[in-house]
C-alpha cells in the first residue's frame, strides 16, 4: 500500500531506489553483505546456530529436576517447536541466497516479519506468542554472536560498496551520526532517510555535501519503512513515498531526467564570473569537511574555501587525536589544492551534534549545545589548541590561510584566543620554522550576544564570518538538530535577519570583510535577500554554487536593496511575505 511521510528537506533532487534499514527496530544486530560466493558458508552458519540451540534446548529439558512445574517442560516443548518450524529458517535463507545478508540481519529481518503478522491476531493467547518467538530467536542470536569476529556499522559501509547499482539504495535509519556519515563519503549511495535530525543538523550538512537526495526528521521512519520498499525521496520537499504507484513512479522519474539536465546546464556557467547585472563582483567559496574535497571546490568555481570544519578530521578517531604532523599535512594538502586561493581553518568546533566520536551501534553521547562547544572546549584544552594553530602556522607558508574562530562571544574569550596564537607563533619561532606572520584572524558571528556587541570583534578581529546555522539556534532557542522544533526553525524570523543585516551593515561600515558560511548562504531561495542585504561574499557547498551563482547573475543589488529594506522593517507574517514576494519578483 502506497503512503507519504513527511520529514524535513535536506538536499534538492530526486532519489528512487529500495530500502535498506541499518538498523531493525525490532532488534540491534549486526548488518553486512557476506562476500560474493560466500553464500553457502553464511547459510551453514544460521543452521548450524539452530541446531546449537536445538540441543541446548533439549539438554535443558532433560535436565529438568523432577520437582519443576509441568509448564516449565511446556515451555521448552513450544520453543523447541518454534525452533523447529521451517518458517523461521526458510525466509532468512533466502534472504543469505539471493540477497547476501549476514545471517543475523536476514533473521532479524523475518523475525520483524513474523511480529508484524502476530500483532494483528486477535485471539490474545496467540498474539502473545510473539514473545516465544522472540526469545527463541534471541537465543540464536546469541550463539550466532558468540565468537564473531566483531562485524561493525564498518563492515556494514564496507560491504554496502560492493553492491551493484547503488544508486538505487536507500538507506533508512532511525539517526546517522556525522562521523557516520562521514563515511558514506566514498558510497554514491541513492539517499537516506533519518527519523531524527533537522535541516541544518549535522548530519544535513554532511549529507548536502555528498550531494545526494535526502529527508530527515522523518519520524517513525525506521519503523514503518520496510526492508526493499521501493521508496521515492522528493529531496526538494522533504517528502518520502513508499510503494508508490506505477504512475508516480514514472512522473519522478522524469523529474528526475529533468534535474539531471538542469544540472549538465548549470555547468556551463562555471567559468562566468559572479558579477550581478548591476556590476556587484561577489565571491563564492566553498564550505568543506575534508582535505580531498578542495579539489572538487576548485572544480565548481569556487574562488577560496571559505570554511574548513577541522572537527571532521578529529572524528572516528576512537579517541586518538591526529598530532601536529598529521594536521598540517591536511592543511597543507588543502591549500596547495587550492592553487594561491584564499583558505579559511576553522578550529576545531566539536559539541551538540558533532561529537568526537559514536559507538559501535551509532550512538553518540549527547553534548549540549550550550555547553563546552568549539572555541569555549579549545580553550580549556590548551595544549591540543595549541597543536592546531601551530599545525596551521606551518601550513600558511604553502598559499594562503586565514584561521576562524567558532562561537565566541566574549572579549576575554578572544583576547585569551588570540594570546594562544602569539603563544604558537612565538613556540614555532624559537624553533626556527617559518610561517605567515600576519596571517588573518577572524570570528563566526553565530551567538546573538556576538552580533550585536560587534564592535568588539572588529576592534579585535580581520575578518567575521556569520554562521547562520547557529545564529539561528541561538536566537530562536531552538536545537538544531531536533525534530521535533524543526518546523520553529526559521531564517526568515523578523529577528534572524535584523541580526543578520546588522552584522553586514556594521562591518562594511569599517571596512571589515565579513562572508556568511552557515546554511542560508547555500540556499538559492535567500540569495537575493543576502544581496539586498549588501553581502558580497558567501560560503557554501560546493554543489550548490552554481545554482546560487545563477541567482546572482540575474540579480540587480540596487533594486533589491530598496526591498530588503521593507523586509527588514516588516515585523507581520504577512508584510514579510509581501517584501519576500517583491524582493522574488525583482
Ligand atoms: C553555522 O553555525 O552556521 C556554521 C557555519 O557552523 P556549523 O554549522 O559547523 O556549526
Ligand atoms: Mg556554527
Amino acid at each position: 500500500m502506497s503512503f507519504t511521510l513527511h520529514g524535513v528537506p535536506v538536499t534538492n533532487g530526486i532519489a528512487i531506489g529500495r530500502a535498506l534499514r541499518i538498523a531493525p527496530s525490532a532488534m540491534d544486530v549486526k548488518h553486512y553483505l557476506v562476500p560474493a560466493g560466500s553464500e553457502k558458508d553464511e547459510e551453514k552458519r544460521l543452521l548450524n546456530a539452530f541446531e546449537v540451540v536445538r540441543v541446548e534446548l533439549k539438554a535443558i529439558r532433560a535436565g529438568l529436576p523432577d520437582a519443576a512445574p509441568e509448564e516449565m517442560a511446556a515451555f521448552l516443548d513450544v520453543h523447541a517447536m518454534i525452533l523447529a518450524d521451517p518458517t523461521l529458517t526458510e525466509k532468512p535463507l533466502e534472504l543469505i541466497q539471493h540477497r547476501r545478508y549476514n545471517a543475523e540481519w536476514a533473521l532479524a529481518t523475518q523475525l520483524e516479519d513474523l511480529l508484524e503478522q502476530f500483532a494483528e491476531i486477535e485471539d490474545e493467547y496467540l498474539r502473545e506468542r510473539a514473545t516465544d518467538i522472540r526469545q527463541v530467536v534471541e537465543r540464536v542470536m546469541k550463539v550466532l554472536h558468540h565468537g564473531d569476529d566483531h562485524q561493525t556499522l564498518n563492515s556494514f559501509y564496507k560491504s554496502i560498496s560492493d553492491t551493484d547499482r547503488l544508486n538505487e539504495v536507500i538507506v533508512v535509519a532511525h539517526d546517522i551520526a556525522p562521523p557516520d556519515m562521514m563515511r558514506f563519503k566514498d558510497i554514491a549511495l541513492g539517499g537516506f532517510i533519518t527519523d531524527l535530525g533537522g535541516r541544518t543538523s549535522h548530519t544535513a550538512i554532511v549529507a548536502r555535501s555528498l550531494d545526494i537526495p535526502a529527508a530527515v526528521g522523518v519520524r517513525r521512519a525506521s519503523e514503518l519503512i520496510h526492508q526493499d520498499d521501493w521508496l521515492i525521496i522528493d529531496g526538494d520537499r522533504g517528502i518520502v513515498i513508499v510503494d508508490p504507484s506505477p504512475l508516480i513512479l514514472e512522473e519522478y522519474r522524469h523529474l528526475q531526467s529533468q534535474r539531471k539536465l538542469e544540472k549538465k546546464k548549470l555547468l556551463r556557467l562555471k567559468h562566468t564570473p559572479t558579477v550581478t547585472m548591476d556590476g556587484v563582483a561577489v565571491d563564492l567559496m566553498a564550505n568543506v569537511e575534508m582535505p580531498d574535497d578542495a579539489g572538487l571546490a576548485l572544480d565548481s568555481g569556487a574562488v577560496g574555501i571559505g570554511l574548513f570544519r577541522s572537527e571532521f578530521l578529529f572524528m572516528n578517531r576512537k579517541g586518538k587525536m591526529p598530532d601536529e604532523d598529521e594536521q598540517f599535512g591536511a592543511y597543507r594538502q588543502t591549500v596547495e589544492a587550492m592553487k594561491g586561493l584564499p583558505v579559511t581553518i576553522r578550529t576545531i568546533d566539536i559539541g551538540a551534534d558533532k561529537p568526537l566520536d559514536v559507538d559501535e551501534d551509532g550512538r553518540s553521547a549527547y553534548l549540549s549545545p550550550l555547553g563546552l562547544r568549539a572555541i569555549r572546549w579549545s580553550l580549556s584544552e590548551p595544549d591540543m589548541f595549541l597543536i592546531q594553530i601551530r599545525a596551521i602556522l606551518r601550513a600558511s607558508i604553502f598559499g594562503q590561510m586565514k584561521i576562524l574562530i567558532p562561537m565566541l562571544a566574549h572579549a576575554q574569550e578572544i583576547d585569551q584566543t588570540l594570546a594562544l596564537i602569539e603563544t604558537a607563533k612565538k613556540q614555532l619561532e624559537d624553533q626556527g620554522v617559518l610561517f605567515d606572520p600576519n596571517i588573518k584572524v577572524g570570528a563566526m558571528i553565530e551567538i546573538p550576544a556576538a552580533a550585536l556587541a560587534l564592535p568588539l570583534f572588529i576592534k579585535r578581529l580581520d575578518f567575521l564570518s556569520i554562521g547562520t546555522n547557529d545564529l539561528i539556534q541561538y536566537t530562536l532557542a531552538i536545537d538544531r538538530a531536533d525534530n521535533a522544533v524543526a518546523h520553529l526553525y526559521d531564517p526568515m524570523h523578523p529577528a534572524v535577519l535584523r541580526l543578520i543585516a546588522g552584522v553586514i551593515r556594521d562591518a562594511k561600515a569599517v571596512n571589515m570583510p565579513v562572508s556568511v558560511c552557515g546554511e542560508m548562504a547555500g540556499e538559492s531561495s535567500m540569495t537575493r535577500v543576502l544581496l539586498g542585504m549588501g553581502l558580497t561574499d558567501f560560503s557554501l557547498h560546493f554543489n550548490q554554487l552554481l545554482t546560487v551563482k545563477k541567482e546572482v547573475l540575474r540579480a540587480d543589488v540596487g533594486s533589491l536593496k530598496v526591498a530588503v529594506d521593507q523586509l527588514l522593517s516588516a515585523i507581520e507574517p504577512d508584510e514579510l511575505q509581501s517584501a519576500l514576494n517583491k524582493i522574488n519578483s525583482l
